[in-house]
């Protein structure tokens, strides 16, 4: 597709140009195991890669592909492959990318799962993350500086959407030779593109607003060629393969990304701006608010602030949580986020539920804080619900 076109359109055509089967406008989900060939020459030809098409689905798979390419373009990436989960394409990356004796660097704030594989998978294999305070830019680049094999960030974090300048510390890893990764699950391809900001490679747990609608498992990272192809041949032997179905499923979704976020976003700064001034509200993390620690640097690199934000209420304990969220109609209490559905939970049981309360605390999450991942509801009807459910805390 034509980079010419608006990230709208490309939402719905890209990946989805050519019929795949009999004219069938809709991507089929290709549930075959295999790919059959009678001309052992062709079948060898596309076995070494010299001509295109399909072996054996754990590798490559016609609904899958679909999928990627659609991303890939929406991404502006040379590459792309996938994985089963989020966790699945970021543990495959990581361990791909790097070799004992090898160090990373990143920071305390990213996705749970994550922390896990740099604090205790990585160190088996001896290799070193230094985890540096997520704002603190001087520090990540004083580490980066000292020389490391990857740079490892995520732009807005989870809870607290922290927000890093990924240009400046990108800039400043390639000073040193190293491979910078953005987890860009939270900003979707719609409101940044860390690849246009220098990162060599971007992922996202498609799990969350790329499916869009809590279905479907995936993940998927795209950028330059030669890294995705490491990281696609450890996925193909690792075998955390993305599901036909799971893929069909996420392409759907990802037809209406351009729109759901506009309306996320949008819904977002309305709902995030009248928490900021309801009395019963401590603290509101959004980084649309010009409040926010990371506005301007957000302001320069995102299109959109996106639909996730989380606030403190000013009774800060997991007990008044545990009162308030009952209190709300239209929204999930669960631990995803990035569906249609507005969806609230508290890190404690959610992104942090590994942590001790202690360890939150040294993370600046508060006890009282609330994750509110919003919906494309009508914003009206989120506002009133919250007055409603605030109305107990006055
Ligand atoms: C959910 C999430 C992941 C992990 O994705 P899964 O699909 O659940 O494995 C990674 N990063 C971020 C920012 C997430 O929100």
């Amino acid at each position: 597709m034509s980079k010419k076109s608006h990230l709208g359109t490309r939402s719905v055509w890209s990946g989805e140009e050519t019929y795949l089967m009999e004219g069938a406008t809709q991507v089929p989900v290709v549930h075959s195991v295999s790919f059959g060939y009678k001309d052992l020459n062709e079948w060898l030809a596309v076995s070494l890669g010299q001509k295109p098409g399909h072996i054996y689905s754990r590798n490559t798979n016609p609904t899958v592909q679909a999928f990627e390419e659609k991303i890939r373009d929406l991404e502006d990436a040379e590459s792309t492959t996938s994985a089963a989960t989020g966790m699945g394409i970021i543990s495959s990356t990581l361990f791909a990318l790097l070799s004992s004796g090898e160090r990373v660097v990143s920071v305390k704030d990213t996705y749970g799962g994550t922390s896990v594989i740099f604090s205790e998978f990585l160190p088996k294999y001896q290799i070193k993350a230094t985890l540096c305070d997520t704002t603190n830019h001087e520090q990540i680049k004083a580490e980066v500086l000292k020389g490391c094999k990857v740079l490892y960030l995520e732009s807005p974090t989870n809870p607290t959407t922290k927000v890093m300048d990924i240009a400046q510390l990108a800039k400043a890893a390639h000073s040193v030779g190293a491979i910078v990764i953005v987890d860009n699950t939270f900003a979707t391809p719609i409101n940044q593109n860390p690849l246009h900001l220098g990162a060599d490679l971007v992922l996202h747990s498609a799990s969350k607003y790329l499916g869009g609608h809590a279905d479907a498992l995936g993940g998927v990272i795209c950028g330059k060629k030669d890294l995705v192809k490491k990281i696609y041949h450890f996925r193909e032997i690792n075998g955390a393969t993305l599901e036909p179905m799971s893929a069909y499923l996420i392409l759907r979704g990802m037809k209406t990304l351009d729109l759901r976020i506009q309306r996320q976003n949008e819904n977002a700064m309305k709902i995030a701006q009248f928490l900021e001034s309801h009395s019963a509200i401590e603290r509101v993390y959004y980084p649309g608010l010009t409040s926010h620690e990371g506005h301007q640097i957000a302001r320069q690199q995102m299109r959109g602030f996106g639909g996730m934000m989380s606030f403190m209420l000013k009774e800060n304990s997991l007990e008044a949580v545990g009162r308030f969220i009952p209190r709300l109609r239209y929204a999930h209490a669960a631990a995803n986020l990035g569906a249609v559905e507005t969806i609230v939970g508290p890190p404690a049981t959610t992104s942090h539920v590994e942590c001790t309360k202690e360890e939150r605390a040294q993370l600046g999450i508060p006890e009282g804080l609330i994750r509110y991942s919003t919906g494309i509801e009508n914003v009206d009807d989120l506002i009133d619900d919250l007055k409603y459910a605030l109305k107990a805390f006055a």
